[in-house]
């Protein structure tokens, strides 16, 4: 049956790492990204010429449309926390305002798929975090706006799920990295890459033992590709999806450092309620989605990483200036 998608944020970072599998499905008819380019970027999707995509530049809260769509994947929201903290109620109206919207143009019988975070989390009390443990957030801390937003947008889903029926599927992304991220993004991996590559001094916030489990983009859409394509499936979220390999935030630093001699490291102020830890519980996962398996370390991964940033400082440095 020819389907017609809708994914938000499509021209962001994951967004158009996804966009990219879906052309690849026979069932598609029409696929309609929406994204205000205020994180994404045109240049995400400037390889892709097929007559079946289009973009409408908007506000996903406020996207408007007579057409009625069999799937939804809600991905747009900044996930940096620099720039999520700049701008709380942008961040909050495109994840809760969007998702309220988009359920809208969903047609009867509709899958509404949403990348929501191990932001909600918090700064856990337990480790590795399955999906039963409900964290430790503060609702007015710097990190709320996108913490909760993730975590209101969660409860409105499964809820319409139990009193409508809908059909979700929700993931809880854990620090991805790779490709197509901003090279102004600001968070660590890229950072660091970007600053190795520019000033050779790498920020370090606070003592960098706080750690992460750092997630290759090519395995989380991988991830998203076998949970939100399948139509049969016993469990539809929350599903945690990451890499459970966990590393401090200094050990990033060091490895890139060594990648690109010159580099060193500079320690700053901690960020404010910045987590000490993050690993996700995969058993679920791993139940869901036989076969899948974060198979990118982080060594690899950075180093991939890194050679993308090169070519797009390259690429900048070209541009002749007028
Ligand atoms: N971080 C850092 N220097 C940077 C950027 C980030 O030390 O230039 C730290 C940050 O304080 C946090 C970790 O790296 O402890 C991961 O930060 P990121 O923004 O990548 O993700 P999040 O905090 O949302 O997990």
């Amino acid at each position: 049956m020819a389907r017609s998608v809708l994914v938000s944020g499509g021209c962001g970072f994951i967004g158009s790492h996804l966009i990219d599998r879906l052309l690849l499905r026979a069932d598609l008819e029409t696929l309609v990204i929406v994204d205000n380019l205020w994180t994404g970027s045109r240049q995400n999707i400037a390889h892709i010429a097929d007559p079946r995509l289009s973009l409408e530049i908007q506000d996903v809260e406020n996207f408007r449309s007579d057409r009625r769509f069999d799937e939804i994947i809600h991905l747009a929201s900044p996930a940096s926390p620099p720039w999520y903290m700049r701008s709380p109620a942008r961040t909050i109206k495109a994840n809760l305002g969007g998702a309220l919207n988009l359920l809208t143009l969903l047609k009867p019988g509709g899958r509404f798929c949403f990348t929501s975070t191990s932001e909600v989390y918090g700064d856990p009390l337990v480790s590795p975090q399955p999906e039963s443990y409900r964290g430790s957030v503060d609702c007015t801390g710097p990190r709320s706006s996108y913490d909760e937003s993730k975590r209101c947008t969660e409860s409105l889903l499964f809820e319409t799920q139990r009193v409508d029926g809908l059909d979700v599927r929700v993931v809880r992304l854990f620090n991805v990295y790779g490709s197509r991220t901003r090279i102004d993004d600001g968070r660590a991996i890229s950072n660091f890459i970007s600053q190795a590559l520019t000033t050779g001094i790498l920020t370090v916030y606070g003592d960098g033992s706080q750690s992460r489990s750092w997630g290759h983009v090519d395995d989380i859409v991988d991830a998203l590709e076998r949970f939100f394509w399948r139509d049969n499936i016993s469990h539809r979220g929350p599903l945690n999806i990451g890499n459970d390999c966990e590393v401090p935030v200094l050990q990033i630093a060091k490895f890139i450092c060594s990648l690109v001699p010159g580099g060193s490291i500079e320690h700053r102020p901690p960020a404010p309620q910045d987590p000490t830890n993050r690993c996700p519980d995969l058993t679920l996962a791993r139940r869901i989605l036989p076969g899948w398996k974060a198979k990118t370390g982080y060594q690899d991964g950075i180093e991939r990483t890194l050679h993308w940033f090169r070519e797009q400082m390259a690429a900048i440095d070209a541009v002749p200036v007028a």
